[in-house]
């Protein structure tokens, strides 16, 4: 049984958008080399990737390289030296922080009430 409790509808105009562990979504398929699962929400018959939303959509590395190339960057490890400990290309290594970055930035703007300004 696959844990879903920790995933949600992302569909904006569905009743249960958001509301996690409510026991609307199902595995309904599987996709590419990494067996990434389809959801599907009951309430509204909406289908997405476990992975929308996520730096890891639409990518082709596993789950555990993104995040140990993610885990380097936060110890402050410069892109070329990540790529070699990590084993992928620098242009790899870029690509990701920028997804992750953009992934902060939104749930930044979702999350925080006042952001002090940057001057
Ligand atoms: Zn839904």
């Amino acid at each position: 049984m696959d844990d879903l409790s920790r995933f949600c509808c992302l569909n904006p105009d569905c009743p249960d958008h958001g509301k996690r562990n409510h026991g609307n979504l199902t595995v309904p398929a599987r996709y590419g080399p990494n067996q990434t699962r389809v959801l599907r929400c009951s309430t509204c018959k909406a289908r997405f990737s476990e992975r929308k939303g996520t730096p890891l959509y639409g990518a082709r590395l596993s789950a555990e390289k993104v995040v140990a190339v993610l885990n380097h960057v936060v110890e402050g490890i410069g892109t070329r030296k990540t790529a070699r400990l990590v084993g992928v290309n620098k242009d790899t290594v870029t690509r990701y922080i920028r997804a992750a970055g953009e992934q902060a930035r939104h749930h930044h703007d979702e999350l925080v009430a006042l952001s002090p300004s940057d001057p």
